[in-house]
């Protein structure tokens, strides 16, 4: 997702920016890769992780990604609010919810 004029908000944090050159999704800049999940439509996702699987920076778009905290947007072959929302409702779906029966 790097490739959209998105504030350079993640200066501050000292994080090398410098690999986002190399990413496949500047070539599809047809794709939504800054909306979040529920913006986009299944096969633009599929689309969008298709490039990722074969992007060369693959690896260090999702350490970025995590390092920085995106909480949307599509990085690294995956959707940053789903992704998220995942973490959360995970202990959930799983029954690991606390509380006396
Ligand atoms: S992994 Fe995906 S989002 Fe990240 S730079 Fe490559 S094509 Fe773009």
């Amino acid at each position: 997702m790097p490739t959209h004029g998105l504030p350079a908000r993640w200066d501050r944090l000292g994080l090398d920016s410098e690999w986002m050159r190399h990413g496949a999704c500047l070539a599809r800049t047809d794709l939504p890769w800054t909306a979040d999940a529920h913006q986009t439509s299944s096969p633009k996702r599929r689309a969008m992780a298709a490039v990722c699987a074969d992007c060369p920076v693959l690896t260090r778009c999702a350490e970025f990604a995590s390092r920085a905290r995106m909480t949307g947007g599509f990085w690294a072959g995956t959707a940053r609010d789903e992704l998220l929302v995942a973490r959360v409702q995970g202990p959930l779906a799983s029954g690991d919810v606390g509380g006396a029966a």
